[in-house]
C-alpha cells in the first residue's frame, strides 16, 4: 500500500504526521519511507538513517557531433521545449530547457546525437529507526527541476517490496507534487485551521481529484483558527481522519527533532486507528 502524505503548504506538520505514521505502521509491517521534498528533504532529522548506499541520478541530456550533423535542423522541430536549436552551422543544446524525452535522438538521421546523464541530485537509503527502509532523493543547488528526481525516487525499490511505502510530498501544489501523489493508494492530507491552510488544502484536494486517488485529512494544530476548513471538508465530502490540537510541549519536542509517537506517546493508538482507516479507504 502506497501512502503519500500531502499538504497543499509548508509548515503544516506533514513530515511530523509522516514519520509518526511510518514508525507506528513498522511495529507490524515492513515500511519504506521516501522523502520526495527533494528540494530540502527534513524527514531523516526524525528517523535517523544510516544512508548506506547512494546513487547519482539525472537525465539523459543530448550531445551533439558537429563532425556528422548536417544542421538539417530536425532535432530543434521535434522538441517541444527549445532546448536544441540549430543557428547556422551550429547545432546548440541547452541542457536547463531539456527534458531527456529522446525524442531528438530518434529522430536524427544522421545518427549525430548521443546523450550522457546530466546529474540533478543523488538518491540515498539506509536503515532508519524502527527498522524503517529510509530513501531520500537530494537536488543539486540550482537545479530547474526536481520531477524527475522524485520519479526515480519512487522507482528505485528494493528487491523485496514493503508492505507499506509512506511518501512525504514537497510542500505546495505544482509539478512536484503532482508526480510524488501519482501512483500512490491513498493520500493524507495535512492542514491547518487557518484561511492559508483551506486555501492550500484546496490545491491539493484538486489534484488527488483529477488523479482518481482517495484521500483523507489531518487537521494539525486544531483550535487555533476558525471551522472553515471543517465547513469545506464536510461539503466535500473528505473525511477528517484525525485532529492533533497545538500543544506548546510537543512543538518544542519536534523543533528538538523528536517524533510526534515519542514526544506523547499517547498519539500512538490515533495512528495505529488512522492506519486502519486508511486502508480499509484505500482498499474500498
Ligand atoms: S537532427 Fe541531427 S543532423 Fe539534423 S541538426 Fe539535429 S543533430 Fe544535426
Ligand atoms: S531530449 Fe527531448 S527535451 Fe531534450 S533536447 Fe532532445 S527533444 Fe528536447
Amino acid at each position: 500500500m502506497r501512502i503519500v502524505v500531502a499538504s497543499g503548504k509548508g509548515g503544516t506538520g506533514k513530515t511530523t504526521v509522516a514519520t509518526s505514521l511510518a514508525l507506528v505502521a513498522a511495529e507490524q509491517e515492513s515500511v519504506r519511507f521516501l522523502d520526495c521534498d527533494v528540494e530540502a528533504p527534513n524527514a531523516g532529522l526524525f528517523l535517523d538513517p544510516a544512508l548506506d548506499t547512494r546513487k547519482e541520478v539525472g537525465i539523459l541530456i543530448p550531445q551533439v557531433d558537429e563532425n556528422i550533423c548536417t544542421y538539417c535542423g530536425k532535432c530543434a522541430e521535434v522538441c517541444q521545449f527549445h532546448a536544441i536549436a540549430v543557428i547556422g552551422k551550429k547545432t546548440l543544446v541547452f541542457p536547463e530547457l531539456c527534458h531527456g524525452c529522446g525524442s531528438c535522438t530518434l529522430v536524427c538521421p544522421e545518427h549525430a546525437i548521443s546523450e550522457h546523464l546530466n546529474v540533478m541530485g543523488v538518491l540515498e537509503s539506509g536503515p532508519a529507526a524502527q527498522g524503517i527502509d529510509f530513501a531520500q532523493g537530494v537536488m543539486n543547488v540550482g537545479e530547474p527541476m526536481a520531477v524527475p528526481i522524485i520519479r526515480q525516487l519512487k522507482k528505485w525499490t528494493p528487491a523485496n517490496p514493503p508492505a507499506v511505502e509512506i511518501r512525504d510530498a514537497p510542500p505546495g501544489a505544482s509539478c512536484p507534487v503532482v508526480e510524488t501523489i501519482r501512483g500512490a493508494d491513498f493520500a493524507l492530507l495535512v492542514t491547518e485551521p487557518t484561511p492559508f491552510g483551506l486555501h492550500d488544502l484546496k490545491q491539493v484536494v484538486e489534484i488527488t481529484r483529477e488523479l482518481g486517488i482517495p484521500a483523507g485529512v489531518v487537521v494539525n494544530r486544531d483550535g487555533i483558527g476558525d471551522n472553515a476548513v471543517e465547513a469545506y471538508c464536510a461539503e466535500s465530502g473528505l473525511p477528517i481522519l484525525m485532529r492533533i490540537p497545538m500543544e506548546r510541549s510537543i512543538a518544542e519536542a519536534i523543533a528538538r527533532g523528536t517524533t510526534l509517537v515519542r514526544a506523547a506517546p499517547e498519539y500512538r493508538s490515533a495512528f495505529h486507528s488512522l492506519l486502519e482507516t486508511i486502508t480499509a479507504r484505500a482498499g474500498a
